[in-house]
């Protein structure tokens, strides 16, 4: 198991080094940096999440399009392992990455405002690009530790996430819509995705949740070990689903885990996964990352499976902020807007 998650983990490096020319360098570098010939190169880094989930693999597809025209844009592109969302919108707007992944729920609070965002008021800057495949909250827990469904997890010891990730939020309102307080009727753990599936094996917590696009490595590692594993349903929360826009049905396709002990497909929710920008970011750039996924979709879909539900038309849904000037050009001569 730890063997398949290592080779897994290198997999996945040595895809970005392809993707991303192996140039490291240029993560520190900014978009639209103008000057002599060789200052004239534009970096972009894209923010994702832990290398066991799809928004790393996500952000090599995308830099690995717009790298592909290097000659044509000049434009370099680079991803870098991060927190997740909340991370990402505001590593977006303080200028430390061009482009981030960012759960829709996460953008619509960040442009109105709300849970993270509350204090420092609505992040005006936060331009949105397009979005991607769809993200299930999934709650995996020890079969010993006799959890079958989200009401079980009273005293038990779970991973809820990390601060700066999206799915500690679907887990608050998760768990309180089913009559769960976080803080008082469990023991909360707030540890990175990327750790809770050996924290699991090694029976240091009993369930975990993540929103993620599935398959995911995260998962793969978490039920391929030892301590049998089985994802848990969150049903029965319709007035959840009714209150927030963005939360809609969705469900965690078991095949894709045969190690884990289901016998169907296990509903729960989720939102999508979207691309984010400021409105520093030159229309250029953008243009460039837009253009490039979509006039190459199908290849793009034929890099992680969770891809391939993908449609032009779908991708310009789940978008709360506005769309960024850049990527708007594209859909105009694309006929999509
Ligand atoms: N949805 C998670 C987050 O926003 C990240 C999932 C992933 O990395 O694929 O933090």
């Amino acid at each position: 198991m730890k063997k398949a998650s290592i080779l897994l983990a290198s997999l996945l490096s040595a895809l970005m080094l392809a993707a991303c020319g192996g140039d490291k360098k240029a993560d520190t570098g900014k978009a639209g940096d103008a000057g002599d010939k060789a200052a004239k190169t534009a970096y972009a880094t894209i923010g994702t999440g832990g290398i066991t989930g799809v928004y790393y693999p996500t952000g090599g597809a995308i830099a690995k399009m717009v790298n592909n025209k290097r000659d044509q844009y000049n434009i370099r592109c680079t991803v870098e392992a991060t927190g997740g969302s909340v991370f990402n919108v505001n590593a977006v707007m303080a200028g430390d990455l061009e482009f981030g992944v960012v759960q829709s729920d996460r953008q619509y609070q960040a442009i109105n405002g709300m849970a993270e965002w509350k204090e420092r008021g609505p992040q005006k800057d936060l331009r949105a690009v397009f979005s991607i495949h769809p993200e299930s909250v999934t709650l995996a827990a020890a079969v010993d530790a006799g959890i079958n469904d989200i009401r079980d997890l009273k005293g038990k010891r779970v991973n809820i996430g990390n601060p700066g990730s999206g799915q500690r939020q679907n887990s608050i309102d998760a768990l309180q819509a089913v009559g769960l307080d976080y803080e008082k009727d469990l023991q909360a753990e707030s540890v990175k995705a990327a750790e809770a599936p050996g924290l699991l094996q090694d029976g240091r917590i009993d369930a975990f949740f993540y929103t993620v696009g599935h398959p995911s490595g995260a998962f793969k590692e978490a039920t391929a070990g030892v301590r049998k594993v089985r994802f848990v349903p969150i049903t029965g929360i319709d007035e959840l689903l009714a209150k927030y826009p963005y939360y809609a049905k969705s469900y965690v396709p078991v095949k894709e885990y045969p190690g884990a002990e289901n016998e169907g497909d296990v509903e729960t929710f989720g939102v999508k996964a979207t691309l984010v920008t400021s409105a520093k970011v030159p229309d250029h750039v953008v243009y460039a990352v837009t253009k490039e996924v979509f006039e190459n979709l199908e290849e793009f879909k034929g890099l992680h499976p969770a891809y391939s539900v993908l449609n032009k038309e779908e991708m310009l849904e789940g978008l709360s902020a506005e769309i960024h000037p850049g990527a708007m050009k594209y859909y105009k001569e694309a006929g999509l807007k």
